[in-house]
């Protein structure tokens, strides 16, 4: 396939050479002008969209995919697919689906989960909102940058497949973070800490595979001083998705408007930007009940 691909940031850029590695004809852009090994370069998102069968973004958020999807909707060839990868709020995804599908083109929402490493590695897992036509054709490529796909049902889904699952770690990571915090002010070993939970009810990915405490369960950004992994940032980022949907559909959702509280202030006003989103330990480590 004839493959353009829009956003070679720490993601993009690892997914894209995965597929030209697989022998696809990929050409790139990127805004800040990355070029990458095996990519051929274009001179702008329109140049890239316009003999592409399908043109993949993988941008910061939904302002910027409208944009870029302005751009690229009128160029691309009658049939092909615009397939966006990036995590953005569900309004924007179904807008942009709306625009391509006018236009004549197909559309998909596919955002992943698996991080740089996944991306790195093949082994996203992408959720996926659309038609059954287009997820079956794009679903080669999804073998080839992931090890899951999911199809979620129509535009949109995707991303609020995402953001709920989103909304869930968040929640329960800082629910693992302040029973750690917690258990260590009752004299807790973290071990003994870990050995339980990780076994009982209270066990999550949070703590079974991305254990905030350093030195105790499987190896994680606790173990290399809270450096990402998945940054508290980019949490923030999910939270606020999932907040914003949940507003947008009059759903209930306390804990999450709590955990982007709670994500907001560490990020903007405790030192936390830039630094894993498990490192909620520390924060409630340095606190008191007050
Ligand atoms: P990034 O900032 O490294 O990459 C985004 C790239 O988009 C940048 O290189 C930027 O120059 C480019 N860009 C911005 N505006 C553009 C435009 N108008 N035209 C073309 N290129 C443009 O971000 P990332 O970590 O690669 O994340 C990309 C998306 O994937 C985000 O939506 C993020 O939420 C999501 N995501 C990230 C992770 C992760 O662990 N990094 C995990 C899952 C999902």
């Amino acid at each position: 396939m004839k493959i353009a691909f829009i956003g070679l940031g720490n993601m993009g850029a690892p997914m894209a050479t995965n597929l030209a590695k697989a022998g696809h004809e990929v050409t790139g852009y990127d805004a800040a002008g990355v070029t990458v090994d095996g990519i051929t370069p274009a001179q702008s998102a329109a140049e890239a969209a316009q003999t592409a069968d399908v043109v993949i973004t993988m941008l910061p958020n939904g302002a910027i995919l409208r944009k870029v999807a302005d751009e690229v909707i009128p160029a691309m060839p009658a049939g092909a697919i615009l397939l966006d990868c990036s995590t953005v709020d569900v309004d924007s995804a179904r807008a942009v689906a709306d625009q391509a599908l006018a236009a004549g083109l197909g559309a998909l929402d596919a955002p992943v989960s698996g991080g740089i490493g996944g991306a790195a590695a093949g082994t996203l897992t992408f959720m996926v909102g659309g038609t059954e036509d287009a997820f079956n054709t794009a679903k080669p490529l999804f073998d080839i940058m992931g090890q899951k796909a999911v199809h979620c049902g129509p535009s949109g889904n995707g991303q609020a497949a995402k953001i709920c699952n989103n909304m869930i770690l968040g929640v329960t990571m800082i629910a693992t973070c302040e029973a750690f915090a917690l258990a260590d002010k009752l004299g807790l070993d973290r071990q003994a800490m870990f050995d339980v939970v990780s076994t009982s009810s209270g066990a999550s990915w949070s703590i079974n595979a991305y254990c905030p405490a350093p030195g105790v369960g499987p190896q994680s950004p606790a173990d290399n001083g809270y450096k990402p992994g998945f940054a508290a940032d980019l949490m923030l980022k999910d939270l606020r998705l999932s907040q914003q949907a949940a507003a947008s559909a009059d759903a209930d959702t306390p804990m999450g408007q709590l955990a982007e509280a709670l994500y907001q202030s560490f990020v903007e006003t405790e030192g936390g930007s830039g630094q894993d989103f498990s490192a909620m330990l520390p924060r409630f480590s340095g606190r008191s009940r007050g």
